[in-house]
C-alpha cells in the first residue's frame, strides 16, 4: 500500500472535475524542508519559529533567524513558504523569559501578546523575516489574532520595519504577503473585518477546536470531547472560508485537521484553498482528492452542515467511503 502511495507525491492535488488545490507542509526545521520536499509539498503552509526560541539559553539574534529564513528560502527555490511569527507561550513555556507563573496559559502570555509587549523581539523576528524574503518567496502569518487593532498594530509595526530597511537600502519583498491565523472563535466570528486588513487566512484547527469547545488539547480527562467534526468547529470553517472568498482571498489551513484523511473531501467541499500538513500524510491526501469529484464534495459538505450532531456528520462521512 506504501508503495501505491508513492506515486502521488508528485502528482498535483486535482480533482476529477479540474479544481486544483495547493497542498502544503506544515514544518519546523530544515529536516521537516527537506521532508516536506521528498513528499511532495508545493509550498511551506506553516513554519513555525517558535523552535528557533527553544532548548536555548537566550533569544535568537536577528542574524541567527536571518540565516535560519534565508536557508528556507533558498531550499525551497522561490515556491512560497509561510513564516509564522513565534508561538512560544501557552504550553511552550521558554526558561530564559521568565514567564510569570499563569493559572490558564492557553489563555494566557502568547503568541502576537508577547510579540507586542515586547517589540523587540517582534522587530528582531520581523527584521530578519524581511531580509530574507529576498532569497525566495516568503509571506508572513500571524497567529492568536482576536481583534482588528492587533493586526492593525503588527502591520504598522511591519510599516516602521520596511522603512528602515528601505532608508538602509537592505533588499526585500516590497509586496511581501501578510496572513493572520484563525484559531481563536473572535477571529473567526469578525473575519468579516479581519480580512480587509490582510492577504490570507490560515486556520489553526487546533487552537480553533480547543477554544470553541472549550477543551484543553492536551487534557486526555476530556479528550473525546475534542473533535473538530463538532457542528460548531465546522459552521466557524465554513465561515471564514466564505468571507475570505467573497474578497477575492484565500484561506487555507495548517491545523492536524488538513492532514486528516476523513476531513479531506468535507474541506474541499468547502472551498479551502490549500491544506498544509505534516510531509508524511502528503501523499495520502493528494490520492483522495485526485480521485474526488469537486462536485460531489461540495454536496457533501453542504449536508454535513445541516446536520446537528456531531455523530451524524462522522457517520454521512463514512457512509460517503463505502
Ligand atoms: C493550530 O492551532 O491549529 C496550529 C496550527 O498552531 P499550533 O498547533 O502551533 O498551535
Ligand atoms: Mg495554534
Amino acid at each position: 500500500k506504501k508503495k501505491k502511495l508513492k506515486k502521488f507525491r508528485i502528482l498535483p492535488a486535482i480533482t476529477i472535475d479540474k479544481k486544483k488545490i495547493e497542498i502544503s507542509a506544515n514544518v519546523s526545521n530544515m529536516q521537516d524542508i527537506i521532508n516536506a520536499k521528498k513528499y511532495g509539498a508545493e509550498s511551506i503552509g506553516l513554519y513555525r519559529t517558535e523552535f528557533l526560541f527553544m532548548d536555548r539559553m537566550e533569544l535568537p539574534s536577528e542574524e541567527e533567524q536571518f540565516h535560519e529564513y534565508k536557508k528556507a528560502a533558498i531550499m525551497m527555490n522561490n515556491k512560497t513558504i509561510i513564516i509564522r511569527t513565534m508561538d512560544i507561550g501557552g504550553d511552550k513555556e521558554i526558561p530564559y523569559m521568565n514567564f510569570p507563573k499563569e493559572d490558564n496559559p492557553f489563555l494566557g502570555w502568547r503568541a502576537i501578546r508577547i510579540s507586542l509587549d515586547r517589540k523587540e523581539i517582534l522587530h528582531a523576528q520581523l527584521t530578519a523575516i524581511l531580509r530574507a524574503s529576498s532569497f525566495g518567496k516568503l509571506k508572513i502569518l500571524f497567529p492568536m489574532i482576536i481583534s482588528v487593532e492587533e493586526i492593525q498594530q503588527l502591520k504598522y509595526e511591519l510599516e516602521k520595519i520596511k522603512f528602515i530597511l528601505n532608508k538602509k537600502k537592505i533588499d526585500f519583498d516590497k509586496n511581501i504577503q501578510i496572513g493572520i491565523m484563525i484559531e481563536t472563535p473572535a477571529s473567526a466570528i469578525i473575519s468579516k473585518y479581519l480580512i480587509k486588513e490582510v492577504d490570507f487566512f490560515s486556520i489553526g484547527t487546533n487552537d480553533l477546536t480547543q477554544y470553541t469547545l472549550a477543551v484543553d488539547r492536551k487534557n486526555d480527562l476530556i479528550s473525546h470531547l475534542y473533535n473538530p467534526m463538532n457542528p460548531s468547529v465546522l459552521k466557524l470553517i465554513k465561515k471564514v472560508i466564505d468571507v475570505s472568498h467573497k474578497e477575492e482571498k484565500w484561506t487555507g489551513m495548517c491545523g492536524e485537521f488538513a492532514g486528516n484523511e476523513k476531513a479531506t473531501i468535507l474541506l474541499l467541499g468547502m472551498g479551502l484553498n490549500e491544506f498544509s500538513m505534516n510531509p508524511s500524510y502528503i501523499p495520502k491526501i493528494k490520492k483522495i482528492i485526485r480521485t474526488t469529484k469537486f462536485k460531489h464534495a461540495k454536496q457533501l459538505s453542504k449536508l454535513v452542515l445541516q446536520q446537528n450532531t456531531t455523530k451524524k456528520i462522522q457517520k454521512l462521512i463514512n457512509n460517503y467511503f463505502i
